[in-house]
Parts: structure tokens; C-alpha cells; sequence
């Protein structure tokens, strides 16, 4: 899906129109980066494109570049906010745990991280 069919309720949507608050901590032309209200980590970021796309599968496909885009703003934000070590998560589908149907990577950082994905 993209930005011209985003659904009017899509929260992320909301964020990058300014319509919504977030505590934005990095921006590109394309992506918003801004901190999770329900963090898991000394570091917990979400990076987000500005268009909508419902999860990072249809992005890869339809804008693969706007995909490193993401990635490369997920790997700046984790150079400026921790010491650039990270994981970056990409729930696809709910059961990924995906509950937000904009496409978002979770930057995770700034302690010794545990793996317990299931
Ligand atoms: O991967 P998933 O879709 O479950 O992640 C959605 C994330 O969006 C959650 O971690 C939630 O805390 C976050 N969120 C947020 N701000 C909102 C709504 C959700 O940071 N206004």
C-alpha cells in the first residue's frame, strides 16, 4: 500500500504528518526516526518511512530503496543514541507481532541484548 491509500486511521501516518506527538530523534528526506512509547530497551527507536506501506514485505518489493533508507537511518540513530551496536526488528504480520500496519523497524540498543524472539 502506499501513501496515496493509507487509511485515514493509520497512527504512523498521523506521526509523520505532525498531526500526532512523537519525540523524533533523527529524520532523512524519506524516514522518521522516533522513540518508542513502550520501550524495551535502553534504546528503543522506531524507524518509519514517510509513505505508507503496511509492512516491511510490500516495501521490499515495491520501493526496495526506500528500505536502505530505513536502514541506514536505523544505523545512524543507533550511532548517536548507543555505542552503533543494535538489532533492528521488522515484525511482519501479526503473527510477527506486527500491531501497527505501517511499516517500522524496531531499533534495539544500549545493553547486552538476551534472544528470546518466541
Ligand atoms: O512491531 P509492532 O507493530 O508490534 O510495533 C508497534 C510499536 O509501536 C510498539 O512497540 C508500540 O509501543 C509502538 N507505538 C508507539 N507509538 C504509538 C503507538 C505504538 O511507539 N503511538
Amino acid at each position: 500500500m502506499t501513501s496515496v491509500d493509507a487509511t485515514q486511521d493509520c497512527i504512523f501516518c498521523k506521526i509523520v504528518a505532525g498531526q500526532l506527538p512523537a519525540d523524533v530523534v533523527a529524520t532523512s528526506e524519506r524516514s522518521l526516526a522516533f522513540r518508542d512509547i513502550d520501550p524495551q530497551a535502553p534504546v528503543h527507536v522506531l524507524v518509519v518511512p514517510r509513505e505508507h506501506h503496511g509492512d516491511v514485505s510490500v516495501l521490499a518489493a515495491a520501493d526496495p530503496a526506500l528500505l536502505a533508507d530505513m536502514v541506514a537511518l536505523a544505523d545512524q540513530v543507533a550511532g548517536e543514541l548507543a555505542d552503533g551496536q543494535y538489532r533492528l526488528i521488522f515484525n511482519s504480520g501479526p503473527r510477527a507481532g506486527q500491531s501497527v500496519f505501517h511499516v517500522h523497524g524496531h531499533v534495539i540498543s544500549g545493553a547486552q541484548l538476551g534472544w528470546s524472539p518466541a
